[in-house]
């Protein structure tokens, strides 16, 4: 009998609720496959020590455990209402910005983009303002939904047109993120490919590659989510900002729909916030809060996120059992619709920059690998295939594979280390770190039979497909498929 593996993955975002040797050991235990630091949230000594516990801990239980680093990105804040929480009725005129106003702001710089009409949204959407009239370094503004308002609460813009800006802060958790080798970067407020090349830059200066989830919370990047997912290296649906930014009857669609990009672009896609909220405060969730989960498994999305239950909830490990649980259950009952094979033009498909270090030469022909990866989907179909193996050099040939759902195991081989924590990222793989250089395909068939039965992956007699690029020391990508029957040690 082999292993039952998780296809969906689970994020947690560490806090303090969560960042001591016990707690991680155990929510590593309960299922978690990925590890995210706010970095809205601490400072860098603290996340540094997390970043050593976890991968300490992952080595002791034998886990690759990929680190997101997520910056705070452009965000806006009040900053202290004297005599707060100050009661604001639908109606009232108030004025908001910087020096002597009703409501001070932090860094009054986005003022300028403000127009008359515009939006302003404060705590989470719970209060709605309308701009009226623009004076110096403030506006004039009306009370359309009141409420209580204090000191720090954040503030959305959703119809200003906000150039996106990266802050001195941002730029200090970059340089952070790549001293660090965290594995990705969560890049908030995303609007467009623009965007995350500018992120790109600032991380040239740090010659580092690291991959770029693309947060998607934005109305203005909805407009723009083809370009974002296919130049991004994954995203995430950041339902919490996203719920605010767009009406929030259409963030289930739009999961939806970027759960459907993400796929067919081959970019992992993590489902975030809210997942088991009341789990903040109580042992059990509500029904609604496991339909959610189960719900973002049957879309298909790669990854689903814990935030505050882990980072701060009373209740982290509980929570990530629970997820674990849920998602358990969905995969037993109905594994994700899916992708229609050769539906999809491949000289679309692109590498990451991570990846491309990998290529040879520029005359890279994607059509080969992705035909590759389908013509084993369908093996699948056809023969009894206990896994599917990629022989990886970047991760590319997993991402490739995983945009069909397959019911069968995917099991990423590679000798770097870097390599089998991203792909943790990615739906239904599970990595193998190579104990050994190999320079021709029969030794990765070799590593293949020793590897699976010692890991309990497979068992001798099992038939198994092997993809990989060969010659091996060209490092072609994936140009070759073997059905293989494992042979005993
Ligand atoms: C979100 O808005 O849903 C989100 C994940 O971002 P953050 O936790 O940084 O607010």
């Amino acid at each position: 009998m082999t292993q039952v593996f998780q296809r969906a993955k689970i994020v947690a975002t560490i806090g303090p609720a969560s960042s001591s040797d016990e707690v991680l050991h155990d929510l590593l235990k309960a299922g978690v496959d990925v590890v995210r630091l706010n970095l809205s949230h601490g400072d860098h000594e603290s996340h540094s020590q997390v970043i050593r516990r976890v991968r300490r801990i992952a080595d002791q239980q034998r886990k690759f455990i990929p680190v997101i680093a997520d910056l705070m990105g452009p965000r806006y804040r009040l900053s202290t209402i004297e005599d707060g929480p100050r009661l604001l009725e639908a109606g009232q005129k108030v004025t908001f910005g910087e020096g002597d106003v009703d409501l001070p702001v932090e860094d009054a710089e986005f003022l300028d983009h403000l127009q008359m009409d515009e939006r302003i949204l404060i705590d989470n959407g719970l209060l709605e303002l309308k701009v009226l009239s623009k004076l110096e370094g403030r506006v004039e503004a009306e009370v359309v939904h009141g409420g209580h308002v204090s000191t720090r609460k954040g503030i959305n813009l959703p119809d200003t047109d906000l150039p996106f800006t990266i802050s001195e802060k941002d730029r200090s958790d970059i340089a952070f993120a790549a001293r660090e080798k965290v594995d990705f970067i969560a890049v908030s407020f995303v609007g467009g490919p623009e965007d995350l090349d500018a992120i790109r830059a600032v991380m040239s200066e740090h010659k580092s590659l690291i991959p770029l989830v693309a947060k998607l919370e934005r109305a203005k990047v909805i407009e723009n989510l083809v370009a974002t997912v296919r130049s991004s290296d994954a995203v995430m649906v950041a339902r919490g900002d996203l719920g605010v930014e767009v009406p929030i009857h259409q963030v289930p669609v739009l999961q939806k729909k970027i759960i459907n990009a993400g796929r067919r672009w081959g970019k992992p896609v993590i489902v975030a916030t809210q997942m088991l909220e009341s789990m903040m405060t109580q042992p059990r969730p509500t029904r609604a809060e496991t339909s959610d989960v189960a719900n973002a498994v049957f879309d298909g999305a790669d990854a689903l996120m814990l935030s505050g239950e882990t980072a701060a909830g009373k209740f982290p490990v509980q929570s990530v059992a629970t997820m674990a649980g849920v998602i358990h259950e969905a995969e037993t009952f109905r594994r994700p619709k899916a992708l229609a094979l050769d539906s999809k033009r491949p000289e679309f498909l692109v590498p990451l920059e991570t990846e491309q270090k990998y290529l040879t030469g520029r005359d890279v022909h994607l059509e080969i690998p992705e035909v590759v990866t389908a013509a084993a989907v369908h093996a699948c179909d056809r023969l009894n295939v206990s896994q599917i193996v990629a022989f990886s050099q970047g991760g590319f040939t997993a991402r490739m594979i995983a945009r069909y759902r397959p019911a069968t195991p995917i099991t990423v081989f590679s000798r770097n280390i870097e390599v089998a924590r991203r792909v943790q990222l990615v739906w239904g793989a599970q990595p193998v770190l190579m104990d050994h250089p190999v320079n021709h395909h029969d030794e990765v068939v070799e590593a293949v039979d020793r590897m699976l039965v010692q890991r309990d992956l497979a068992q001798p007699g099992d038939t198994v497909i092997i993809l990989m690029g060969d010659p091996i020391d060209k490092r072609p990508l994936t140009n070759l498929m073997r059905v293989h029957r494992v042979r005993p040690a």
